[in-house]
């Protein structure tokens, strides 16, 4: 344990320069903590976290996760890996060496520490999913050799050694399955489903739905997702998850593009590309544990959420333009 003077807790961020990461740093701030962000600026971003740069409490780091981190700190969240499909089939071995390699590490460090630790796992646990929604108690249908394994099998892997962890060595562990989320802070070139919508429908460009855009997600706002982290953080040892969370709602990827393109006021066709290989067809969680034991549901529609993440991406299109 870090040495105190008084209530507040140092918290390490790892990922802490990306999407989530960074709003779960706002919140983390706002309570009052010191934090330590470490990140290798992969996926993250110094604009995601600049606005902390004189903050007496916040300190970063740039590190890599699958070397291992000696510092002194009384919470752990694990939020280091790429998110989309694009970055992670990137280097697919770094990706599985971040989720594996990393998770040892953190594990390592918190074992040393006796402190909490969060692990994000991901809906990507459950594969291209035959049970609908998914509930916890669902082992999942994941391809363990294709594109998305990295991936896939690496936040498995992460799982399988947080739960032996707390087994063996008596850890204490919170382990989230987050479904699809979007909001501002999203790389504007990050690939995934919402801000390539959105981008494409901005500057008017065709919005690409791969395949013929049947397949469903159900997304959630940024916020509403860090708040379902900071309630599981605050359980007591004996809930360790896993749990989902994510917003139930779901839609079609057809229906998404045709919000963007309706709340952008774009002159955006749509154009069809191939669907990538192993594309799950489905996905929705099942959110009753969540509700059951952290009190926890998403507040905010995809109207709404949508909202706010076209008026980031607007605010920042003069500035891509910029640099184009
Ligand atoms: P993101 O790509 O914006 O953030 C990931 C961060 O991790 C980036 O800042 C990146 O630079 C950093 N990183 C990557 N490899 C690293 C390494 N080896 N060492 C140190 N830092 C490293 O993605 P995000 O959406 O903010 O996702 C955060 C976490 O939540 C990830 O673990 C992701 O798998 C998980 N998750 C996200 C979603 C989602 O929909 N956004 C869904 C399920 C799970
Ligand atoms: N580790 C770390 N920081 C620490 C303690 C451990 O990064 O403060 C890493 C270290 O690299 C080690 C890994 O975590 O390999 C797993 O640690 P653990 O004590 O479980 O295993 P061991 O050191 O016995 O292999
Ligand atoms: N998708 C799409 N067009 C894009 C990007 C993604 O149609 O420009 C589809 C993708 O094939 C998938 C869904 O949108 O079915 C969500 O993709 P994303 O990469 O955001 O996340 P995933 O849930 O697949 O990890």
């Amino acid at each position: 344990m870090a040495r105190l003077y008084d209530n507040r807790k140092r918290i390490l961020v790892t990922g802490g320069a990306g999407f989530i990461g960074s709003h779960l740093i706002d919140r983390l701030l706002e309570q009052g903590h010191d934090v330590l962000c470490i990140d290798n600026l992969f996926t993250g971003t110094k604009r995601n976290i600049d606005q902390f740069h004189n903050h007496s409490r916040f300190e970063f780091m740039r590190h890599d996760v699958t070397f291992p981190l000696y510092v002194e700190v009384d919470e752990i969240y694990n939020l280091a890996c790429p998110a989309s499909p694009v970055h992670y089939q990137h280097d697919p071995v770094q990706t599985t060496k971040t989720s594996v390699h990393g998770a040892i590490n953190v594990l390592g460090l918190a074992k040393r520490l006796g402190c909490k630790v969060f692990q994000a796992s991901t809906s990507e646990v459950y594969g291209d999913p035959v049970v609908h929604p998914q509930p916890e108690e669902y082992w999942g249908n994941v391809n363990p050799i294709g594109p998305r394994s990295c991936y896939d099998e690496g936040k498995r892997c992460a799982e399988t050694l947080f739960f032996d962890y707390h087994r063996q060595h008596g850890l204490e562990i919170k382990v989230a399955r987050i479904f699809n989320t979007y909001g501002p802070r999203m790389h504007p070139a990050d690939g995934r489903v919402v801000s390539n919508f959105i981008m494409q429908a901005l500057r008017d460009e065709p919005i690409s739905i791969f395949g013929d855009g049947s397949q469903t997600r159900s997304f959630c706002y940024v916020d509403d997702l860090v708040e379902g982290l900071l309630r599981l953080m605050a359980t007591g040892p004996e809930i360790t998850g896993p749990v989902n969370l994510g917003n139930p709602a779901e839609f079609t990827i057809k229906e998404l593009a045709e919000k963007a393109i309706e709340m952008t006021g774009s002159k955006s066709d749509i154009v069809y590309r191939e669907l990538p290989r192993d594309d799950p067809k489905q996905r929705q969680p099942d959110i009753a544990l969540a509700r059951r034991t952290l009190d926890w549901q998403p507040a905010v529609d995809l109207e709404k959420g949508l909202g706010w993440t076209i008026d980031y991406f607007k605010a920042l299109l003069p500035e891509l333009a910029d640099s184009r």
